[in-house]
């Protein structure tokens, strides 16, 4: 994807991302590390569409994020799984369809059970949330990320909430999805799931994109704050 930011500025109620100007050319999965507090929720809601800048302008293959059909097309997982809890997995997926894409029932339930199967959750489909794991959860939450057919996933550290086995458990139902033609942009704490999967490194440093490269800047970074970052989180 083409992704371009052009003086980025977002304020709550102080100034929390500072004129980013940034150009990222054919890269398909984009991972954005940083301390808490650095901007990296801020910057992702921002690209996805789901949150408006205070100012300045986001395209994705030059075309701006406020676009619809752009916002339409695009998925995004947040740090909890924000399913509903009174409906089974596969109704969480199914009501999204029939409401919002205007799929029939039959072809719903078609989609639902596709993606829940990618996620390995053909078993547990007709489950409530809190039957499940919190892998589970949040797997379904991917998979209903998924069946919208996003061209663009969006993460933000999907892992967050589970512990370390259950963390390499999405992370690994993550990294299956390759195949799938997809592009992602996602936020993690997880150094090894961003050599595994990133073919790019945003670094947020304070509201600002302090450094960026391929994943060799884990290895060998060029900022004294992308090194205690390192540090600190290995
Ligand atoms: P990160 O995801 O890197 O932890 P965030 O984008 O969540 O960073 O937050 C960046 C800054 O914006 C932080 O100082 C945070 O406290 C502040 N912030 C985030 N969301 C809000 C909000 N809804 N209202 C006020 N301040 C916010
Ligand atoms: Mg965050």
């Amino acid at each position: 994807m083409k992704l371009e930011l052009k003086n980025l500025r977002h304020s709550y109620d102080v100034e929390v991302l500072h004129r980013l100007n940034f150009v990222l050319d054919n890269h398909k999965s984009i991972a954005i590390i940083g301390v808490s507090g650095s901007g990296k929720s801020t910057l992702i809601r921002l690209m996805s569409g789901l949150e408006k800048p205070t100012s300045g302008n986001i395209y994705i293959n030059d075309i701006p994020v406020s676009n619809q059909d752009y916002r339409d097309h695009v998925g995004f997982v947040f740090q909890t799984h924000n399913l509903f809890p009174h409906l089974t997995l596969k109704r969480n997926i199914t009501l999204i369809l029939e409401k919002t894409r205007g799929k029939t029932k039959e072809e719903a339930e078609r989609i639902a059970c596709k993606y829940l199967e990618l996620l390995h959750l053909s078993d547990q489909v007709n489950k409530l949330p809190k039957n499940v794991s919190g892998g589970q959860a949040q797997r379904a939450a991917i998979a209903r990320a998924l069946s919208i057919d996003p061209k663009i996933i969006y993460l933000d550290e999907p892992t967050a909430s589970l512990d370390p086995i259950l963390t390499h458990e999405v992370l690994t139902a993550v990294e299956e999805l390759k195949g799938l033609g997809k592009e992602f942009i996602f936020v993690t704490h997880v150094l090894s799931f961003v050599r595994d999967f990133a073919d790019y490194v945003v670094f947020m440093h304070e509201g600002n994109i302090h450094e960026h490269g391929t994943i060799e800047i884990l290895d060998n970074p060029k900022t004294i704050e992308l090194k205690e970052f390192m540090e600190k989180v290995r």
